[in-house]
């Protein structure tokens, strides 16, 4: 068997096994036609069939509406932070709001402030984005474009719930869900105008920005929008305007049929669920050893931020480097934060949370 580490990297993550094996097998000669799919033309049948049944699975997972477009864009969702103001303000009171629950949700105001007057609807800012604001406190604008928020924000691991926040009527909903984007079901999906997600977590390698757009809004981009961030021009053309990332695509593709053949997002969410009730547990009867700053009842599934005895940095060090020697890679907190965070994504099997587990135990045995 291949060497392989139990990564908890927040995100470009861990792919299935199984995954990574059939890219293998078909990676000098895909289906017969005696190429790589990193060197098809992505105007080939080929790699038409493969973009479409990428685009198909990933429909099925969602359960998608029909009147909803997926676009394979490029630009991760940094790229989305400006493509959303610049395709949705055009005949629009130029106003959006945003909820603000941590650094994400902050990196997207920056950015849509230089296109939109940005009215910050909440922000749990005073707490350190360990809490997520109460829905009643929001503060939203009257006729605003749209309500931006963060369904999990990946470095202070707080996660909003499944059901999509209320908003009035007509409001268009954006989300980003980057970091939890196909770890579970999204019931409400309609409630939706806008979803977002870097596939780098959840959905395959680096390099793709998935973002799923309702119909009807197709229209509003302002006029100097750049050609590749047009939501309409990318639809119209299939996400080919230009050359897409042909080969991360693919591999999001393969990513997708793996999640369907285990059973869909209910499968990833119970999953998820399962590995990240193991760790809280442990956590939980650690004493006080370890502790999690985010109020419990919006802890993430996904990203999982811990501090030792408070927050002894000198203990931190010890924990990441001897866990690293153990085969548990990529524990140290975001550098914004400090700490320990642990990553859980649609690939991280329970074997490796057991392993974790088992080594925090240890070692605080080891380290009172
Ligand atoms: N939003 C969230 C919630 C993220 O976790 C990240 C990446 N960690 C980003 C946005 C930025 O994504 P990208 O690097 O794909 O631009």
């Amino acid at each position: 068997a291949p060497h392989r580490v139990h990564n908890f990297s927040a995100g470009p993550a861990s792919l299935p096994l199984e995954v990574l094996q059939q890219a293998q097998a078909e990676f000098l000669d895909w289906h017969g036609t005696g190429m790589s799919v990193m060197e098809m033309s992505h105007r080939s049948k080929a790699y038409e069939s493969i973009i479409a049944k990428t685009q198909q699975d990933l429909r099925a997972l969602l359960n998608l509406p029909a009147n909803y477009k997926v676009l394979f864009l490029q630009g991760g969702a940094y790229g989305a932070f400006a493509s959303i103001p610049m395709n949705l303000l055009k005949g629009s009171s130029g106003k959006a709001d945003y909820i603000v629950t941590g650094t994400w949700s902050q990196t997207a105001v920056k950015e849509a402030k230089k296109y939109c007057q940005v009215n910050v609807a909440a922000t749990a800012e005073a707490t350190k984005f360990t809490t997520i604001p109460e829905r009643s406190t929001w503060n939203l604008t009257p006729g605003a474009a749209y309500v931006h928020f963060t369904s999990n924000e990946t470095i202070h691991g707080v996660e909003f719930p499944m059901e999509a926040p209320e908003v009035p009527e007509g409001t268009v909903l954006v989300c980003d869900m980057s970091s939890d984007f196909l770890s579970r079901p999204i019931p409400d999906i309609n409630k939706y105008g806008v979803i977002y997600a870097g596939a780098q977590k959840n959905a395959g390698p680096a390099g793709l920005a998935i973002v799923i757009v309702r119909e009807d809004l197709l229209g509003r981009t302002i006029d100097t929008c750049p050609q590749i961030w047009n939501w309409a021009d990318q639809a119209k053309n299939d996400s080919m305007l230009n050359t897409p990332p042909t080969y991360t695509i693919y591999m999001c593709g393969l990513y997708f049929a793996w999640m369907l053949r285990q059973g869909g997002l209910a499968a990833m969410q119970a999953n998820a669920r399962a590995r990240a009730t193991l760790l809280y547990d442990c956590i939980a009867q650690s004493n006080g050893y370890y502790t999690v700053p985010v109020a419990p009842a919006c802890r993430s599934l996904m990203n999982i931020p811990y501090r030792i005895l408070g927050t002894c940095a000198e203990l931190e060090d010890k924990f990441v480097k001897e866990a690293e020697k153990a085969g548990l890679t990529t524990l140290k907190g975001h550098r914004s934060v400090g700490g320990l965070r642990a990553s859980f994504y649609n690939a991280c099997t329970m074997e490796s949370v057991q392993a974790l587990v088992a080594f925090m135990r240890d070692f605080q045995a080891k380290n009172p």
